[in-house]
């Protein structure tokens, strides 16, 4: 592999707890997975799969304690940056590595401007001046698709999905390597969410950033995506490109958040759900996690960790019916 190939990001069997009073969080269990330079992977998962703990992770922004890393590395450009000093950490975070979190109406002061908001990054970062941070807030301004006088507003002038395009803005003043969008349109209207989606498919281009977005929608997945994870207790169980998983989905678990898509063409009044809930993270199965959910569940399931098996190239699957 020379250096052109090599991954940006490269996350090796990352397992990160969360120590409490009521027992231990097991978020994430043992997470491997390759994101190459310009290229966007979408993590599913239901609530409470450990997504939103991987990103953090990534930014090295778990809050210890309770949370710990017990075990893995994240590499990020061939550094590990679980080994980062606090100024290293600083440096990585804004200048290589950016989030966008979920709800922009908490993501953003309230009592700040918008461009004060967006100018202190780059000042930060990037060491400019008041004045050049500001001709730089409204430049980002107007990338994201709004006007620049509108810089000296407050949060609570704009509507949701704008506030979300000034979160943008943040994120991407620095312009970074690797950003992880947290849910970026689940707290907006589906029109907002696909013009939120486009501006973002259209930047991460322009600028060849990576991405990691976080989502429980597949649709969302197929709108920006080239790669897709599928995240179920703390587990990646399935990855690949979009065409091997969507089409040669393996995973029962995939298979039934697939099955339990509406369809415009079905005649049935019912979804169609998957059985249960996910597990406890406090209290995980053994074995496979999935089993006591799974239609295809054999006897050796509840107690063989399944491995993370290539069954084609790039498409691998954590299921003990493909080993
Ligand atoms: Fe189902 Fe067993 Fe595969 Fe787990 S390992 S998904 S229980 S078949």
């Amino acid at each position: 592999m020379n250096d052109k190939d090599k991954p940006l990001l490269s996350v090796r069997n990352l397992t990160i707890h969360y120590i409490t009073d009521n027992g231990v969080v097991k978020a994430v269990n043992d997470i491997s997975f390759d994101l190459a330079k310009g290229e966007t992977m979408g993590l599913v998962g239901e609530t409470g799969a450990g997504k939103t703990t991987t990103a953090l992770g990534i930014m090295n922004l778990i809050p210890n304690p309770p949370g710990k890393i017990i075990n893995g590395e994240i590499l990020v450009d061939g550094k590990n940056i679980l080994e980062f000093n606090k100024y290293q950490t600083r440096k990585y975070r804004g200048n290589v590595a950016s989030m966008i979190f979920q709800d922009p109406m908490t993501a953003l002061n309230p009592i700040l401007t918008v461009g004060e908001q967006i100018a202190e990054v780059s000042r930060y970062h990037n060491k400019l001046s008041k004045a050049e941070s500001y001709v730089k807030a409204a430049e980002m301004l107007e990338l994201v698709g709004i006007p620049s006088e509108r810089i000296n507003e407050y949060p609570h002038q704009f509507s949701g999905g704008m506030k979300q395009r000034v979160v943008i803005a943040i994120a991407l003043a620095c312009n970074p390597q690797l950003l992880l969008a947290d849910e970026p349109t689940t707290a907006l209207d589906v029109t907002i969410q696909a013009q939120v989606l486009a501006l973002m498919g259209d930047l991460i281009k322009k600028y060849g950033t990576s991405m990691v977005l976080i989502t429980h929608d597949l649709g969302v997945v197929t709108e920006i995506c080239d790669r897709v994870a599928i995240m179920y207790a703390g587990q990646i169980v399935e990855t690949g490109d979009l065409e091997a998983v969507y089409e040669h989905t393996k995973h029962p678990y995939t298979k039934g958040l697939f099955g339990s898509l509406p369809r415009i063409s079905d005649k049935t009044s019912r979804l169609n759900p998957i059985d249960g809930l996910m597990p406890d993270p406090t209290n995980l199965p053994n074995g496979c996690p999935f089993h006591p959910r799974c239609p295809d569940k054999m006897p050796e399931c509840e107690s063989r960790v399944p491995a993370n098996t290539e069954i084609e190239p790039g498409h691998f699957v954590r299921c003990l019916l493909y080993e």
